[in-house]
């Protein structure tokens, strides 16, 4: 692959391009590695910003149905939006999320919309990383939306919090008038609680789930780089398409506050700081496995199981080795 002729086909918004360079970014060959590292530093001069919106929600809520409700309404007035999954494909039947493509057939014709499906077999780490660059690629190839889409299952909330400006948790209405099992940390990170579904028979149930998850959110600590009405908690239909303008409206009246405030440019600093520091873990990490480090780990640890070093000692002497390189 060409890295200058990638770049400027990225930039130009080609999406064959960008799915190209997502599957550069995605590969694990070393070769590719380095392409990819530079196709990243040339496509990150274009300084180009899309609002990265986190979604998560469990299996059957209604994601692919508000993605494409959601994103079609975006596209129709005009902005391109590109859709990324980040899923440790563990999460989801049969690897990879083709389904999702087929139910977000509307969106995945559109001209204005990039649809791409999570990775088969890859780790959390990988994920993570994998996403974080793909979602770059999109900014670059000049999307004004890029949504993350997570399968709620803990850990990848957090890994889609990194990558995100803001973090969107889709929710169905609770049966009788318990709260759902949402985790706290998960509540915390959300900016704004949608609850899905409401509709139909459905509609009295979702509006009792907003006004619970309101009382639970005004329970929360008050965050500092939010306006005082910020996390909230509102209605939605994906199928009626209720309330999914305000919603949209509520998320750019956040992400103008955090821009207008310096708290935009100081998550994504920090966001930044995390993945280098989070590169060199890895990095690290990849050199304790590979040999001469795995075979002088190996003597060390059998040093340390008889007894003739004390763990902390032969620590030492292994971080001394690899510092030696
Ligand atoms: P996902 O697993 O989170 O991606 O959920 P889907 O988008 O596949 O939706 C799961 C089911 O919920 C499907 O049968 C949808 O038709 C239904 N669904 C999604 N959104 C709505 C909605 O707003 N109202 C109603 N009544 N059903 C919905």
């Amino acid at each position: 692959m060409d890295i200058a002729t990638t770049a400027t086909a990225v930039l130009s918004g080609d999406r064959r391009a960008l799915a190209q360079a997502i599957t550069l970014v995605e590969s694990g060959r070393a070769d590719h590695r380095a392409q990819a590292l530079a196709l990243l530093a040339t496509l990150q001069t274009s300084g180009r910003q899309a609002l990265r919106i986190g979604l998560s929600g469990t299996p059957g809520v209604g994601k692919s149905t508000f993605i494409e409700a959601f994103g079609l309404m975006l596209t129709g007035s005009g902005l391109r939006v590109a859709v990324l999954a980040v899923d440790p494909s563990s999460a989801r039947s049969g690897g990879s999320i083709l389904g999702d493509k087929t139910r977000m057939e509307r969106l995945s014709r559109d001209p204005r919309a990039f649809i791409r499906p999570s990775p088969a077999q890859t780790q959390l780490g990988g994920v993570a990383r994998r996403s974080r660059e793909a979602v770059a690629l999109c900014e670059a190839a000049g999307f004004d939306v890029v949504l993350i889409e997570t399968v709620g299952v803990g850990q990848s909330e957090t890994v889609v919090a990194e990558i995100s400006d803001l973090f969107v948790l889709l929710l169905a209405p609770a049966g009788g008038d318990e709260l759902q099992g949402v985790k706290r940390g998960i509540m915390e990170m959300a900016d704004l609680i949608l609850v899905n579904k409401a509709d139909g028979e459905l509609k009295p149930a979702a509006l009792r789930t907003v006004a619970d998850y309101a009382g639970a959110l005004q329970l929360l600590r008050r965050r500092p780089q939010d306006p005082a009405d910020f996390p909230k908690a509102m209605p939605v239909s994906a199928l009626t398409g209720l309330c999914l303008a305000e919603a949209w409206d509520q998320m750019q009246t956040l992400a103008t506050w955090r821009r207008q405030q310096g708290h935009w440019a100081s998550r994504r600093a920090a966001q930044a700081r995390h993945w280098f520091e989070e590169e060199v873990r890895r990095g690290l990490l990849a050199a304790l496995i590979a040999d001469p480090a795995r075979t002088t780990l190996a003597r060390l640890g059998s040093s340390v199981a008889k007894g003739d070093l004390t763990p902390e000692a032969a620590a030492a002497e292994m971080l001394r080795l690899m510092g030696r390189g």
